[in-house]
């Protein structure tokens, strides 16, 4: 009997980081594309996870997340951000940052209410909130207003909030651009919302990895803002394991009471063994996660001393591993169609920002990630700098 499915999601295909990767397993490519790194979790955090596999930690944790987890968490959140969170009440922990703002944003968004974000704005989002029966509306960053800088037009975000408005989704340290938050954004942001219903979730997977001496200024360090965020990150881009899934959600307990209903339903609970070994690492290890600016920023230097020699143009990135480059000197092609052709015919792949906008995209921009060893960020470069 044949039937006709009745998509829930009828304009979403596979993902941009599949897809590119795929592409340059196919061809060979070096892969600067999809966002992982080339080098290895800390082996002292390793041994620790192992030591748990194999001393019997291996049924369910709790749901909202071991103890000693919610207290490391807790710890660092108060150090890095002076916001005493509860261990008990304020944190969950969850898989990976994606699991985090799927959760979040069925346990807030209802049928018809519309949910802010910002573009060029990171691909699971949207999906979400149409699972939700929400409307996403979409406010872009300058880089896909004007092609320049990467700013929030905050005018722009105040004239898209109306009655409906039910969620604004934010990103920073921003992943693709690099952008990050002034003290003055977050005191705009926090004018902007006041007399309004609006919550706040902030995406914030890439806290530890920023540059130039900045602090990341998380919506956890401000107390009006706290008051309505979920604030999700993820452990998967500070210990150099993007494929343990492991993350976290920190909310003031009145949205964290409604986040778990939905986590204890879409996952229940977390790897006990890895959540163990994490909570031993963050607690005797904070110097790792500390040193992580340091670490990529030598990665950015390097990566874009290198590309000077290109006919790239690039400001180098704030934060983040990626770096946005613009190829408008060396082609007018289309970015996905670029990104394409050049993973197969120079063997570099990359990820075309144009997938992350709502609005028809014109500029010549690629992403790079740049957490990659030194020969392959070479070997990269060598081949782009060729164009
Ligand atoms: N948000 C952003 C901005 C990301 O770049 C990523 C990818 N790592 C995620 C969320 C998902 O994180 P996780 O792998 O922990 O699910
Ligand atoms: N966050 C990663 C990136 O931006 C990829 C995540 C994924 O593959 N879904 O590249």
């Amino acid at each position: 009997m044949s039937r006709t499915i009745r998509s829930k999601l009828p304009n979403v295909g596979t993902t941009i980081y599949t897809v590119m990767s795929q592409l340059a397993v196919d061809t060979g490519a070096i892969n600067l594309g999809q966002g992982f790194p080339s080098f290895e979790p800390p082996a002292e955090l390793r041994d620790r996870i192992s030591f748990y596999l194999n001393n019997g930690t291996n049924q369910y944790a709790p749901m909202t997340g071991i103890p000693a987890l919610r207290e490391a968490i807790a710890g660092k959140t108060r150090q890095l951000q002076g916001r005493k969170v509860d261990v008990d009440s304020e944190i969950t922990v969850c898989t990976g940052a994606t699991e985090g703002l799927f959760s979040a944003i069925q346990a807030v968004v209802h049928a018809g209410d519309e949910v802010i974000v910002l573009d060029p704005a990171y691909d699971s989002y949207e999906p979400a909130v149409t699972l939700a029966g929400g409307v996403t509306r979409h406010v872009p960053l300058g880089i896909a207003e004007n092609g320049h800088d990467f700013g929030v037009n905050w005018q722009r975000l105040s004239d898209t909030i109306n009655a409906n408005t039910r969620l604004i989704i934010l990103n920073f340290p921003h992943n693709p651009t690099g952008a990050i938050l002034s003290t003055t954004d977050l005191e705009q942001l926090a004018e902007i919302v006041r007399d309004t219903d609006c919550l706040l979730l902030s995406d914030e997977v890439y806290e530890h990895i920023v540059f130039d001496e900045e602090p990341h200024r998380s919506l956890l360090g401000h107390d009006e803002l706290w008051e309505r965020t979920l604030v999700v990150s993820s452990f998967g881009k500070t210990f150099h394991a993007t494929g343990w899934k492991l993350g976290h959600c920190i909310a003031p307990a009145a949205l964290s009471r409604e986040f778990r209903k939905v986590h204890q339903f879409t996952t229940f609970a977390v790897s006990t063994p890895m959540q163990h070994g994490v909570a031993d690492f963050l607690v005797s290890h904070p110097e790792f996660y500390r040193a992580l600016p340091g670490f990529y920023q030598e990665k950015r230097d390097r990566f874009c001393g290198l590309l000077k020699a290109s006919r790239f143009h690039f400001q180098p990135a704030r934060s983040t591993f990626f770096q946005i480059v613009d190829y408008g000197e060396i082609s007018q092609e289309n970015d996905l169609s670029l990104a394409k052709r050049w993973t197969k015919e120079i063997g570099v792949a990359s990820i075309p920002l144009s997938v992350f906008c709502e609005t028809p995209f014109t500029g010549t921009r690629l992403r790079f990630c740049f957490a990659k060893d030194d020969a392959t960020l070479e070997e990269a470069a060598e081949r782009l700098c060729a164009l």
